[in-house]
């Protein structure tokens, strides 16, 4: 079962941005300091933050399936859109660089924060440097309407523009985490384990309906991937993800009807806060405390809030005792220094 899934992906054309599969290490203190060691619980992190290009994170996944077919097609030209702190945008330009093909970014104004930090530190900054050319458009634009709208410009002169959707998250895209599913299949046979939550942020949904649709391509059934969504509620998400599931199960050659609605695809909503880029004090605690037991670093928009709903689930009996629990860690380190004002708390001491 797990052969055939690296079968079917070897299907499709793709380039080499960063060495897989990446390492699953167990984060020990961590379990200690939130109470999971004491009912068994042992906690994993897939490091899909580490990457050989462009800071890491887990859109790398996604653009080597969708610069493979942008290769394939003989594209010139990459276009893409997201929020002005986006990690896909951001990767998208590294990798583009990395291969030579020109980068256009349009990027929307849909987090109200405003301070300098934000709109050119961070991933922008980055943007800047991996030289992508990048435009602003206002939040109540329609950024893939502007980003079309330049396609068709540019092949009116002769260029071979492709339009990666937000987040890298089209059915291709979404091949880039059925691939992560078949190397946590592969971890799981090796060391004879089996991780009952694989828990994961949703933001475009590609992450998690990729998963999804990997694993259910493999034979297994049955909500193991948890995710916590931090764009759209909880309802939308959930009805995209399954759409996106079964749009890319059924690109693998699998049957889309395979996916269940109800059983498999599993959302919690409850930790998004306000809205999309919003902070919210879990997210500044799950930070600071991944960062001060184990070293590693968590995301202020996306994993940052995954953490504070699974240390939640935990503190609340949510994860059984003795479960077995894998964390992916997507990325978005840079993220952290467009925040720095909501994260700069240092802790205080009386000694
Ligand atoms: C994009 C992103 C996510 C969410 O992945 P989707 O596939 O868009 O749901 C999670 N974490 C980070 C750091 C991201 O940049």
């Amino acid at each position: 079962m797990i052969s055939s899934l690296a079968s079917a992906l070897g299907k499709f054309p793709t380039v080499a941005l960063t060495r897989l599969s990446t390492p699953i290490t167990r984060v020990e203190r961590l379990e200690q300091a939130c109470g999971a060691q004491s009912r068994g619980i042992r906690i994993f992190v897939k490091r899909d933050d580490i990457g050989d290009i462009g800071s890491g994170g887990n859109k790398l996944r996604k653009l080597a399936f969708l610069l493979g077919q942008a290769q394939a097609e003989r594209a010139d030209t990459v276009i893409t859109v997201g929020g002005i702190q986006s990690n896909h945008a951001r990767l998208t330009a590294a990798a583009c660089a990395k291969l030579g093909i020109a980068c256009e970014l349009f990027l929307s104004d849909m987090v109200p924060i405003h301070v300098a930090e934000y709109r050119e530190s961070g991933n922008v900054l980055l943007d800047r440097i991996f030289g992508a050319t990048m435009t602003v458009v206002p939040s109540d634009g329609d950024v893939m309407a502007v980003a079309n709208a330049r396609a068709a410009e540019l092949a009116s002169t002769g260029r071979r523009a492709m339009v990666i959707p937000a987040g890298g998250s089209s059915p291709r895209g979404t091949l880039g985490y059925a691939q992560c599913a078949q190397e946590i299949l592969e971890f799981e046979a090796q060391n004879a384990t089996e991780f009952r939550h694989i828990v994961i942020p949703n933001g475009s949904h590609g992450t998690q309906a990729g998963l999804i649709a990997g694993l259910t391509f493999a034979g297994q059934r049955g909500a193991r991937v948890k995710a916590y969504s931090v764009l759209a509620d909880r309802d939308v998400t959930h009805a995209r993800t399954t759409v996106l599931a079964r749009n890319a199960l059924e690109l693998l050659g699998g049957n889309p009807a395979d996916v269940d609605e109800q059983v498999d695809v599993v959302v919690d909503g409850g930790y998004r806060g306000a809205a999309y880029g919003i902070p919210t004090q879990a997210m500044v605690d799950a930070v600071h405390l991944l960062a001060r037991t184990e070293g590693m670093l968590l995301d202020p928009v996306y994993s940052g809030k995954a953490f504070s709903g699974l240390l939640a689930d935990i503190a609340s009996d949510r994860i059984p005792a003795g479960a077995d629990v894998l964390f992916v860690a997507t990325g978005g380190v840079p993220g952290l220094f467009a925040y720095r004002d909501t994260l700069a708390q240092t802790r205080v001491t009386s000694d």
